[in-house]
């Protein structure tokens, strides 16, 4: 069995060590005798979306959006089209912007996204920076055993996310500030697209989430999704040890 893994922009959008997400996907195929296949592409070079099974877009600063934004226009018809499809797709904090209608940045200049999430970004006055924890959605784990109910992370942007009608986030924050330290959101869902602003890599430290990318990207394929366990005592310390820090200063 394999899963094509693909990263987009890794020489623009890679935050805080955003590619630790295809670092933790990948081992957690191989550990599980699933062969990844691991793709990247940047500005001008031709990919299949339809192909792939994971699309994974990391953060950015304001220039390195504005950088890519043409490209990923141009990407815009055939993304949809596989997301539709069922495209399972993480996007972390300027990528997760990118999708969503546009970003306007603090000054005032607004650079278009791809118009499929339906969100909007507005940079606030102040940035928001620092630890977050994640009380997630029944909606994104749905009735899938879980050790963990929360995702741990960190955010550091200028840009305030606003959902609409057709978008549900991914959860309320319990510490920290999320989408916009307004409407206690945080992150987005559409479809098999997950959208957030947790850098950290998240999924290192949150292996269920790793692991519901992994069984919707098997099930698209009708390959069996019911993943063999994993030892993940030391993700689970790491994510317990976040989650009570943080929580006591709640
Ligand atoms: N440049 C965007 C902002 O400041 C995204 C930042 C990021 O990807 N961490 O909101």
């Amino acid at each position: 069995m394999k899963l094509t893994i693909c990263h987009l922009y890794p020489d623009l959008l890679d935050l805080y060590g955003d590619r630790g997400n295809i670092i933790a996907l990948a081992a957690r195929c191989r550990w599980r005798g699933i062969e990844p296949v691991i793709q990247q592409a940047s500005l001008g070079e031709d990919l299949n979306f339809m192909g792939m099974d994971i699309l994974f877009i990391g953060g950015g600063s304001d220039r390195e959006q504005g950088l890519l934004v043409q490209d990923l226009m141009r990407r815009e018809k055939e993304l949809r089209r596989a997301i539709e499809n069922g495209l399972v797709v993480l996007c972390i904090c300027g990528g997760y912007q990118m999708l969503g209608k546009y970003y306007q940045m603090s000054n005032g200049e607004r650079i278009d996204g791809l118009g499929i999430l339906d969100v909007w970004t507005i940079a606030g006055e102040r940035r928001l920076i620092g630890n977050v924890v994640v009380d997630l959605s029944e909606k994104i784990l749905g009735d899938k055993p879980c050790k963990f109910k929360t995702l741990v992370g960190f955010e550091n942007h200028s840009g305030k996310t606003h959902l609409g009608e057709k978008a549900s986030p991914l959860g309320n924050v319990l510490f920290g500030h999320g989408n916009n330290g307004e409407d206690s959101g945080e992150g987005v869902r559409y479809l098999n697209v997950f959208g957030t602003y947790l850098h950290g890599p998240l999924l290192p430290k949150n292996p269920h989430f790793a692991d519901l990318l992994l069984e919707l990207a098997a099930k698209r394929r009708g390959l069996d999704n019911s993943l063999r366990e994993l030892d993940d005592h030391l993700e689970e310390l790491a994510h317990t040890a976040m989650v009570q820090r943080l929580l006591k200063q709640a």
